[in-house]
């Protein structure tokens, strides 16, 4: 061990000068939160070559840290494993978990920006439901991956450093819940998992905003509609998500879906109808009875992309149904589950809907 009393004093100074530089870079990152609910970006395989058979949900977010080093030159970075599950399994329960962690620690002064990873099948709709629900305009990042971290070209290491490069910067900030994947920042309103089995899956038909290429964030777009800052919605006072279903339609759908989820308590059902969220002669009658038993009725379309218009397929003014704009079913569905915890009357709800 040497003493720094035998050392010469010009090297002491230039070893002390060294360690405060080192520190105060240390201190002048950004700080990021990894919190960490599992997915195929925490998947592991048997192989190398398994790119789509493997198990999500088992890399814990601290060997995840570990294993990218890099992420030490854009933050200071900390994970927190909240869950670790496959998306598929995300309930009502999880999302106000989550959203509750993000409120609190977007709160925090010495916090600058929340990634989250989560699996790519639900991601949209967790996103979303923050985009409505965390009052914030610091960085609030959605990450995944499409190939386990074990598979040859895995995608998730630099979508991660992506979404810690975004969370990390002033110039995310105030554009609503993101979605950093395959170099693309996207709207965690607009945006889906389009393809279930190629790393460029998630899309949204109005455009990325931005791409983060090399450590630099190139912005295109903001979006309009109302989200995080702005929003009218806070998870700091919810206690539960309104009971919502959803109904797919197609040629030859029988009632009995309908009647029984219609017998559930439910707030409101979501129609996802085909076409212009159109619906068939024989089912209008029973969404007409269950409007009547005081839920609501929202009609969205199974088409990936265009938007509902209001009074064409059927007349919503007369039947008091709500259309759900450009939101794909399970988007509406998270819409309606936060609406409908303020009011209980179909304008507030339509005003929402084109609003958020
Ligand atoms: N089904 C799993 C999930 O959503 C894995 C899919 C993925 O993350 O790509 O968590």
């Amino acid at each position: 061990m040497i003493s720094l009393r035998k050392l010469h004093p010009l090297i002491v100074s230039c070893l002390l000068a060294a360690v405060c530089t080192w520190a105060s870079a240390q201190s002048a990152k950004p700080n990021v939160i990894i919190l960490a609910t599992g997915g195929t970006i925490a998947g592991a395989g048997a192989s190398a070559s398994n790119s789509a058979t493997y198990t999500a949900a088992k890399v814990p977010v601290e060997k995840l840290i570990a294993g990218l080093p890099e992420l030490g030159n854009v933050a200071n970075v900390k994970g927190e494993q909240v869950f670790q599950i496959a998306s598929e399994n995300m309930t009502n329960e999880h999302l106000m978990t989550l959203g509750k962690r993000v409120s609190a620690l977007v709160k925090q002064a010495d916090v600058d920006g929340i990634v989250i990873t989560h699996g790519t099948d639900t991601l949209e709709e967790t996103a979303y439901f923050l985009n409505l629900v965390i009052r914030t305009n610091k960085p609030v990042v959605l990450v995944a991956s499409m190939r386990p971290s074990t598979a040859l070209s895995a995608d998730g290491a630099l979508n991660l450093l992506n979404a810690v490069t975004v969370a990390a910067s002033k110039d995310a900030a105030g554009k609503g819940v993101l979605v950093a994947m395959n170099d693309e920042i996207q709207s965690g309103r607009d945006v889906s998992k389009n393809v279930n089995i190629k790393t460029e899956a998630f899309k949204s038909q109005w455009g990325a905003l931005g791409m983060t290429v090399e450590g630099v964030n190139y912005w295109f777009r903001a979006p309009i509609k109302r989200h995080t800052q702005q929003s009218e919605f806070n998870i700091d006072e919810m206690s539960a998500l309104a009971s919502v279903e959803i109904v797919y339609s197609y040629a030859n759908v029988p009632r009995v879906a309908f009647d029984a989820v219609s017998k559930t308590g439910i707030q409101a059902i979501v129609h996802g109808g085909p076409g212009n969220g159109s619906v068939a002669d024989r089912i209008v009658p029973v969404l007409k009875d269950i409007r009547a038993q005081g839920v609501q009725v929202i009609r969205s379309s199974r088409v990936p992309d265009g938007f509902v218009l209001r009074n064409a397929e059927q007349p919503d003014d007369k039947y008091d149904w709500v259309v759900a704009h450009d939101l794909r079913p399970q988007k509406a569905r998270i819409l309606a589950a936060v609406a409908l915890t303020k009011t209980n009357s179909s304008k507030e709800l339509q005003r929402i809907f084109w609003e958020y």
